[in-house]
């Protein structure tokens, strides 16, 4: 039974603030320590189940996705991080050899109110990501990389936003609701050190589920898949340069570039380069 675990920062317990999760905050080091110890208490549940290796990536873009501790974590796991990674940014250790994802510390998409700084994938640039005219987040990009390769979301954890899209695709992952949101950067949260127990009973769950063939791929989005990226501001003269060098992408008006992608490993990159698509001459992703 190999799990896969993608951690990303905004929904780890006791987070509720952009500071908290970014370097110049003042808890940043402590939300770097909060975001282990999520991580641990999945791996522990994982263990707990059967599971017989654990995979972790890094999904928060600060520091070149390098913010687990790894003197602190779980010595039994191993761990993709840094920028650069071939394939999907934040998916280059998901394929069909996993039985089951789990995301831990993860956040609602883009344009949830309320939901603990929501966004999918650039909060500074994007401001909704459609799929095939339907609103996505991070976690949607994950359900549908992972069914590609026929494996099902188990788990996520986060605030009660993130917990009810994953359930929409996924209705028979367990949701661990660490905090509620009160708005985009408020929450009633559970202390991590409470927080813990609940997530390792939650991955223990969910991939007691995953080995008992209880959950399902997420196979409900027909590819090719039209992906739409709304931009917080119009597209400048760089943006449009980068973009009319590349063809798989359209600038449907000053605001909206859509990419039409095969498959989510393209997909993601695609809306991964989006996010830093403005700068001068920068044509790869
Ligand atoms: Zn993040």
């Amino acid at each position: 039974m190999k799990v896969y675990i993608s951690v990303d920062m905004e929904g780890v317990s006791g987070l509720v603030r952009w500071p908290d999760v970014i370097t110049s905050g003042i808890d940043y080091a402590r939300g770097r320590r909060f975001m282990t110890a999520d991580t641990n208490a999945a791996i522990a549940g994982a263990y707990d189940a059967g599971a017989t290796e654990v995979l972790v990536e890094e999904n928060h873009g600060v520091e070149d996705l390098c913010n687990l501790l790894m003197d602190e974590i779980d010595p039994r796991c191993r761990v993709i991080r840094g920028a650069g990674r071939p394939y999907s940014t934040t998916m280059a250790g998901l394929d069909a050899s996993v039985d089951v994802v789990l995301l831990v510390g993860h956040h609602g998409r883009a344009g949830s109110r309320p939901g603990i700084m929501a966004h999918t994938v650039s909060y500074g640039e994007f401001k909704l990501v459609t799929l095939n005219g339907r609103p996505v987040g991070e976690p949607d990009l994950f359900a549908i990389r992972a069914g590609e390769f026929g494996v099902p979301i188990g788990l996520v954890t986060g605030d009660q936003v993130v917990g009810a899209q994953v359930l929409a695709i996924a209705p028979s992952a367990e949701t661990v609701e660490v905090k509620r949101a009160l708005s985009n950067v408020a929450g009633d949260c559970i202390p991590p050190a409470r927080a813990v127990n609940l997530i390792r009973d939650g991955a223990r769950r969910a991939v007691e589920s995953a080995a008992a063939g209880r959950l399902e791929p997420y196979r409900g989005e027909p590819a090719p898949y039209t992906i739409d990226v709304a931009l917080r501001n119009p597209a400048c003269d760089s943006l449009k340069e980068n973009l009319a060098a590349l063809p798989e992408f359209e600038l449907v008006d000053d605001h909206v570039v859509r990419t039409v992608a095969e498959d989510m490993d393209v997909g993601f990159r695609r809306v991964a380069y989006l996010g830093y698509a403005k700068r001068p001459g920068v044509r790869r992703y």
